[in-house]
């Protein structure tokens, strides 16, 4: 039996490493069409840019892992395209033969584009790869201004650490405010908040609509940007943190069900028995209508360790909990659960006011999600007692002055291990 994994990025690299510690002892094959070793994405808007000299990656595991586990790691090996009749991936120069395959491509970064095409300037900065970390942090060295277009994370991570090297930053968002995807009204304001009293300029309800070189005769110089409320702005460079896209190349090209990602069951099984996706590709259908698709380490790590337990026969459903973090300067700020049905929340406050935890529930009174503010504690809390089987936490429940989640999670967690011992 041979298993082969495309895309070497945390799922991929997880669902690799879970197979082998599952026992499974045939080969595994782990496909990468990038040049280094699989290394850690979240470092590269946060401390990877704060100003090192020399920069390097933050590896996913050891040098030594791979072949100690006999796993066949392939570097600059980019699959490009897959016959699900005769079970092969097809390599610019190589076929291979899978009994099961695991598409873990990840997902791509949004390019700016206006007017159908993309800017003819230099200075303009994405962060998906090392390299752009790299590129990025050699163009911060000589920067004054620069523009961040889009309010959501990457981007505020981005002006967070910009700032901090007191390079001046104007944040342009389409929406009335910032990181309104991804947290309440109540988080966002105090971390936009937060980053105001840092220096940062947010121009909300702009769209940039035209980025052109300061020089005309040159596209590796200043560029001027214009927003859609005609705000001109002059800078030495450009962060677009725009959003991602699921590569899902792949998987269309061979006639698998994808919408918004590759449709797979809750054993993470494509609409081939033989093929499964995880990580920021996959988009799973549970009890949610729509299914459910996450961009996030925690929903890579658990999909590859799920993964392997499909491979070798589990039929389980997939349902951990989804949980995020994002640093904002010296904020860590965690989301456990999802928000989605979110219709009112109570606020827990930890022992300074930069530490708190809102508690988010749905319309019947049940907790769905919790945002903390530096408070650790309070999102392991979180993640335990959102577990499907734990008795859920109700909207009365917090009325309790001495109200904690470690304590709340601590005493449901006794009882019900009193009436299992009844
Ligand atoms: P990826 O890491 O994208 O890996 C997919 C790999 O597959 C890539 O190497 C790709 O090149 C390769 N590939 C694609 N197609 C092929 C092919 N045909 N052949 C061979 N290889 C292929 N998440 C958090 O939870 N917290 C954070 O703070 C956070 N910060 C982030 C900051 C940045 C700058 C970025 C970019 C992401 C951040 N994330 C964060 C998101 C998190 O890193 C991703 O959700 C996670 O890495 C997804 O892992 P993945 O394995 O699904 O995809």
């Amino acid at each position: 039996m041979t298993v082969v994994v495309v895309g070497a990025g945390q799922a991929g690299v997880q669902a690799a490493d879970s197979l082998r510690s599952a026992g499974y002892d045939d080969r595994i094959i782990l496909l990468s069409d990038e040049s280094r070793a699989p290394y850690q994405r979240p470092p590269l808007s946060k401390d990877l840019l704060v100003g090192q000299e020399k920069l390097s990656p933050l590896p996913l595991r050891t040098e030594s892992f791979f072949a100690s586990g006999n796993i066949e790691l392939r570097l600059e090996s980019r699959v490009e395209s897959i016959d699900r009749r005769r079970k092969l991936v097809h390599l610019a120069d190589e076929v291979i033969e899978y009994t099961y395959l695991v598409l873990a491509t990840g997902s791509q970064t949004r390019r700016l584009v206006l007017d159908g095409h993309h800017p003819s300037v230099a200075r303009i900065h994405y962060l998906r790869t090392f390299d752009d970390a790299v590129r990025l942090s050699q163009s911060l060295k000589n920067c004054r201004e620069a523009v961040v277009v889009g309010g959501g994370f990457i981007g505020l991570e981005f002006a967070a650490v910009a700032v901090r090297r007191g390079i001046e930053v104007t944040v342009v968002t389409p929406g009335a405010r910032a990181l309104r995807r991804t947290l309440s009204e109540e988080m966002s304001s105090w971390v936009v908040d937060w980053h105001r009293a840092q220096g940062t300029r947010f121009l909300l309800n702009h769209r940039v609509v035209s980025v052109e070189p300061v020089d005309e005769t040159t596209i590796d110089g200043r560029l001027l940007a214009t927003t859609s409320e005609d705000t001109v702005l002059e800078a030495d460079l450009m962060v677009v943190g725009i959003g991602a896209d699921p590569d899902l190349e792949l998987a269309s090209a061979a006639g698998l069900a994808v919408d918004d990602g590759i449709v797979v069951d809750e054993t993470l099984r494509t609409s081939d028995p033989h093929i499964f996706a995880i990580g920021d590709c996959a988009r799973v259908l549970g009890r949610e209508q729509h299914g459910t698709r996450h961009e996030s380490v925690q929903n890579a790590s658990d999909q590859g360790k799920h993964v392997a337990r499909s491979i070798l026969g589990e039929q389980e459903a997939y349902e951990a909990v989804p949980w995020f973090w994002t640093i904002q300067g010296p904020h860590k700020i965690q989301i456990a659960g999802l928000m989605d049905a979110a219709v009112k929340s109570r606020r827990i406050e930890g022992a300074h006011q930069e530490r708190f935890s809102l508690l988010h529930f749905d319309a019947d009174d049940t907790l769905v999600a919790v945002e903390s503010l530096n408070s650790a504690a309070d999102h392991m809390a979180a993640r335990k007692l959102l577990r499907p089987e734990r008795r859920p936490l109700r909207w009365q429940e917090v009325d309790d002055p001495d109200f904690t989640l470690k304590g709340w999670s601590k005493r449901a967690s006794s009882s019900a291990e009193a009436r299992a011992v009844v």
